[in-house]
């Protein structure tokens, strides 16, 4: 097949959206991107929200095979741990890993999903058509309807193939399921965020850590906070969107104001504009998709937010999406190299290799907000992680934090998942009369690993230099 000949339509230029234009042209395919946005580049808008993610092996992987970590590495900031700040205002830090290259990346949205914008045009393959809201896809007639969002000017646009990287609120997921669906699920958490900002402090200081990720626990609600390359924090406020706690109830300045003072006072000093920002800003829902079939024929298919949208508190969301954008290249090699290009196989063999593990994150995401909500405040879970690390040294072919396996490594989530399962039993035996690591019996402990877990097949663990 001549892959010139071939052009895949993409719905959205987000982070997925124009990675996968990269990656598909760099094979010699053309690519059309319909973004409903206005050009981050040229105008000052809003990446949308969640101004910093967190990046992690998972991410960088893919992003390197595009070629583009060489201008990825310049805007990251290594996030080594957790700072919990309690609160009676001491904070104490727990890591990520207990390797040097066992870290994280805070990383601004916008500036990365430019940088994979700029990627795309530059390969001469890729177009990107902003201002277009894409309405409804018509299979039979292989069309869409575009809305131009400047002019409401409605225009249909005719498709070979297409791919929504258009989100979680996808239209193209919506236009496959009114046609064929197995599953469909939004599953709403009932938990909303609010983004506020720490500013730096002068000549772009940090006023808190700036290689840690932080969080104040406070039970059924949290603060977070991602530094930023000028020496800002982005600040996420969750919580329960209605109820006795919650976004419903805290709506007056005077309630926002005796809410931090009683349970985050300590960042009083830090949040000059905290009145402005609550109200100012957008509160965002949080919801988890799970939905099948990802495709419908050869014609049309979705991946990222699109297929399978989770709550954000693993930081895998983007991570976990630009996974399925290089496991869609690699299939289309796979398929290339044994000359038999079956556009409908390639889909439904990406669904299959990525539907278990995107369920697989989704639920860990979930079980991770009580993580960091909540029991990282409880002694028997920090001395689970001491004795997971323990382990892990101990045991190295066998053993690896879930955690670790990740966000430092690219074992399928599945796998993550499973292990930690087991791995978990194994630290709730050995803690059972336990107060401190050395309390624990390292021959029971050899015993139940022996038992319980086959050895692991970890890809290597990658560094990233900064
Ligand atoms: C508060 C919060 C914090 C997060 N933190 C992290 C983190 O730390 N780490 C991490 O890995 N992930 C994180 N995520 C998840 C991450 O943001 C998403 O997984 C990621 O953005 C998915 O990329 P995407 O390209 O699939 O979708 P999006 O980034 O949503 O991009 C979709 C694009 O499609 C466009 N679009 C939408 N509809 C249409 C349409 N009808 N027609 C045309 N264009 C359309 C949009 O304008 C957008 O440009 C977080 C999410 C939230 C909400």
């Amino acid at each position: 097949m001549n892959r010139k000949s071939e052009t895949i339509t993409l719905i959205g230029a987000g982070l997925v959206g124009s990675l996968l234009a990269v990656l598909l042209a760099k094979r010699g395919f053309k690519v059309e991107i319909f973004e409903r946005r206005a050009d981050m580049r040229e105008e000052n808008i809003s990446a949308g929200r969640s101004i910093n993610l967190a990046l992690a092996n998972r991410g960088i992987y893919p992003l390197e095979q595009a070629g583009l970590m060489d201008q990825v590495r310049p805007i990251l900031t290594t996030m080594k741990g957790r700072m919990i700040h309690e609160l009676d205002g001491s904070q104490n830090f727990q890591s990520y890993g207990q390797k040097p290259e066992e870290v994280i990346y805070s990383v601004s949205r916008g500036e990365l999903n430019k940088i994979c914008m700029n990627a795309a045009e530059e390969t001469g393959l890729v177009t990107i058509h902003f201002n277009q809201k894409c309405d409804s896809v018509d299979f039979d007639e292989h069309t869409i309807q575009l809305i131009n969002q400047q002019t409401n000017e409605i225009t249909r646009q005719s498709f070979a193939r297409i791919i929504g990287t258009d989100g979680s609120a996808s239209a193209v997921r919506t236009a496959i399921h009114n046609v064929e669906s197995e599953e469909h699920n939004v599953i709403p958490l009932g938990h909303s965020y609010k983004e506020l900002r720490i500013p730096s402090g002068p000549e772009e200081t940090f006023k808190i850590d700036a290689n840690s990720l932080h969080i104040w626990p406070r039970g059924g609600y949290m603060l977070i906070a991602l530094p930023n390359e000028d020496g800002s924090f982005t600040v996420t406020l969750f919580m329960p969107t209605d109820g006795e706690t919650s976004f419903e109830k805290i709506d007056t300045e005077d309630r926002v104001e005796q809410f931090f003072t009683q349970h985050f006072k300590d960042t009083l000093s830090l949040l000059p504009d905290l009145k402005k920002d609550y109200f100012d800003n957008p509160t965002g829902r949080l919801a988890t998709v799970k939905c099948s079939p990802w495709n419908y024929q050869d014609k049309a298919f979705i991946i990222g937010d699109a297929a399978h949208a989770i709550v954000p508190f693993h930081g895998q969301g983007m991570n976990c999406a630009f996974e399925d954008a290089l496991e869609l290249v690699e299939v289309i090699d796979h398929q290339e190299a044994s000359k038999d290009l079956n556009w409908e196989k390639v889909f439904s063999t990406v669904h299959v290799n990525r539907k278990n593990n995107s369920d697989a994150i989704a639920d860990m995401a979930i079980e991770n907000y009580v993580i960091m909500r909540d029991s990282v405040r409880d002694e028997k879970f920090i001395l689970r992680n001491a004795l997971a690390f323990e382990l892990e040294k101990r045991f190295p072919k066998y053993f690896c934090p879930r955690y670790s396996m990740v966000m430092f490594h690219r074992l399928p989530y599945s796998k993550a998942k499973q292990r930690g399962e087991i791995q978990e039993e194994i630290l709730h035996q050995l803690i059972l009369n336990a107060t401190s690591v050395e309390d624990v019996d390292f021959n029971l402990a050899n015993k139940l690993i022996q038992e319980k877990l086959i050895q692991i097949e970890l890809n290597p663990s990658r560094k990233c230099q900064l």
